[in-house]
């Protein structure tokens, strides 16, 4: 039995305000009921978010770590910093930044590394582009993807994390994947991951991100292989995140 998992990617939206205000609505109106709800705000509202979730059921989450430990890297926030600002979850390998920022599959992987090392559980993105979708390439990208941490950090590191398959046509354009396409992408890392251990692959938690709305929650959760979602957009409005989370709770109560 896997514990449904939803996290909130704010990404670089709103304000030291607006965060406020959206963490006391969710910390208000959370109710837990067996599903894992993790945010992650911007660095910079960490220690507000800090102080706001202690006491609630609601785990923290960071965007993004450095891979390195410490030093001269200007810019860079360690994992160990994180670990300051009681952050459970650390997202690696988004899309954006392996896009807009140029991090490579090496580089995730220490980042993976970085965040396991200190007991930080990674959300490891992985997925396709359109241009590697329509050549039929959807697989061989993401497992080159999964392979890349795997063989780095070993499948033990996988014992803590979540995997998110996010394909990058999906992320923000509000075109979902079918449940189908998400259930295939799904399978196909969770046996993956289970040829390197059956009992780590059985047990990891696989979530899906690329427009995750109300709406479409329910029938992607519903899939065998979906165990929660990683949102970008309606995680920035309490309402909306509250019912994905339920519906996640309701499919891994099925
Ligand atoms: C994301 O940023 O990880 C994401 C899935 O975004 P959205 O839900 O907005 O597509």
């Amino acid at each position: 039995m896997r514990q449904p998992f939803v996290a909130g990617n704010w990404k670089m939206n709103g304000s030291r305000d607006s965060a406020g205000q959206l963490l006391e609505a969710l910390v208000r109106d959370f109710q837990p009921n067996g599903a894992e709800m993790v945010v992650c705000p911007p660095f910079v509202y960490l220690a507000d978010a800090m102080r706001t979730l202690r006491g609630s059921a609601i785990k923290l989450g960071a965007q993004n770590v450095s891979a390195e430990e410490s030093g001269a890297f200007t810019g860079e926030v360690a994992a160990t910093m994180l670990q300051d600002f009681d952050c459970s979850y650390v997202i690696v390998g988004h899309s954006e930044r392996r896009q807009l920022f140029g991090e490579d599959d090496e580089n995730v992987a220490r980042k993976f590394m970085a965040a396991t090392r200190l007991g930080i559980r990674p959300i490891l993105c992985v997925g396709e582009t359109l241009e590697q979708r329509d050549a039929g390439e959807t697989e061989t990208v993401v497992r080159r993807q999964l392979d890349a941490v795997l063989e780095a950090a070993g499948v033990h590191a996988f014992v803590d994390a979540v995997v998110a398959y996010e394909p990058v046509w999906a992320i923000g354009t509000g075109q979902t994947a079918t449940p189908d396409q998400a259930q295939a992408m799904h399978e196909a890392i969770r046996t993956r991951v289970g040829e390197a251990d059956g009992t780590i692959g059985d047990r990891l938690r696989i979530v899906y991100g690329g427009s995750v709305k109300a709406g479409n929650a329910a029938e992607l959760f519903a899939m065998p292989d979906i165990d929660g979602g990683l949102i970008g957009g309606a995680s920035l409005d309490a309402e909306n995140f509250l019912d994905i989370c339920q519906s996640a709770e309701k499919a891994g109560a099925n």
